[in-house]
C-alpha cells in the first residue's frame, strides 16, 4: 500500500513538472512568434506606403497625361496605378491578418516634367525595390515562416519585373500604337492583349476577370 502510495506521488509531481515545462515552453514560443511579426509588420508597413504613393502618384500623372493627349503613356501609367493599387490592398489585408493597422499617409499629387524622364524615373524606383525592398521582404518573411507574406510579396515583385520590361521597352521604341494592357485584380501581375494567358501565372484568376487599361 505504502509503495503504492510512493509511486502515486511521483507521477503526480512528474505530471506537473511537465505540464509547467509545456506553459513555459508555450510562453517562450510565443513571444518568439510576436517578435517575428513586429519585424515583418514593420516591413509591410513600409511596402504598403511605397504602394499606395506608386498608385496615387501613377495615377496623377495619367491624368496629366491625357491633358496633354499622349494617350499611350496614360494607358501604361493607368494600367501601373492599378497594378499597385492592388498590390496596396495586399498589404493592407496582410497587416490586419498580423493585427496592425495601416494608417493612410496624407501626400501631395505629384506632377511631371516630360514623358522620358517620368519612365526613366519609374524604371529606376522600380529596379531599386525590387534589389532591395522587396527581396529583403520576402527573404524576411520566408525566414520567419510566413508564407502568405512571402506569397503576396513575390506577387508584387513579378508584376515589378514585367513593369520595368515594359517601360524599357517604351522609352526605346517611337510608335504611337496603343498598347492594351491588363491587371490581374488579385495579385495585380500584368500582361498585353497580344499574348494573353488563360490564367495568371501567378495567382491562376482567370484572364476573364482581367481589369482592362486601352
Ligand atoms: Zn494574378
Amino acid at each position: 500500500m505504502k509503495y503504492l502510495r510512493t509511486l502515486f506521488v511521483i507521477a503526480f509531481f512528474t505530471g506537473l513538472i511537465a505540464l509547467a515545462t509545456a506553459y513555459l515552453h508555450g510562453q517562450r514560443e510565443s513571444r518568439h512568434t510576436e517578435q517575428l511579426w513586429q519585424e515583418s509588420l514593420q516591413q509591410l508597413k513600409h511596402i504598403c506606403r511605397l504602394k499606395h504613393s506608386e498608385y496615387r502618384n501613377y495615377a496623377a500623372h495619367a491624368r496629366q497625361a491625357e491633358q496633354d493627349s499622349l494617350h499611350r503613356l496614360a494607358t501604361l501609367l493607368h494600367t501601373m496605378s492599378a497594378a499597385s493599387e492592388v498590390q496596396y490592398e495586399n498589404c493592407r489585408k496582410a497587416i490586419n491578418s498580423l493585427g496592425g493597422v495601416f494608417q493612410i499617409p496624407i501626400m501631395p499629387d505629384k506632377g511631371y516634367e516630360d514623358s522620358d524622364s517620368l519612365l526613366s524615373h519609374a524604371i529606376q524606383h522600380k529596379l531599386l525595390h525590387h534589389n532591395s525592398t522587396t527581396h529583403n521582404g520576402i527573404e524576411q518573411a520566408l525566414k520567419d515562416g510566413n508564407r502568405y507574406v512571402a506569397r503576396m510579396l513575390t506577387w508584387c515583385d513579378a508584376s515589378e519585373v514585367r513593369q520595368i520590361m515594359i517601360l524599357q521597352r517604351e522609352l526605346a521604341t517611337d510608335t504611337q500604337t496603343v498598347s492594351i494592357y491588363m491587371v490581374c485584380p488579385t495579385c495585380g501581375a500584368v500582361s498585353e492583349e497580344s499574348l494573353l494567358p488563360y490564367f495568371c501565372p501567378h495567382c491562376m484568376t482567370s484572364s476573364e476577370e482581367f481589369l482592362v487599361f486601352e
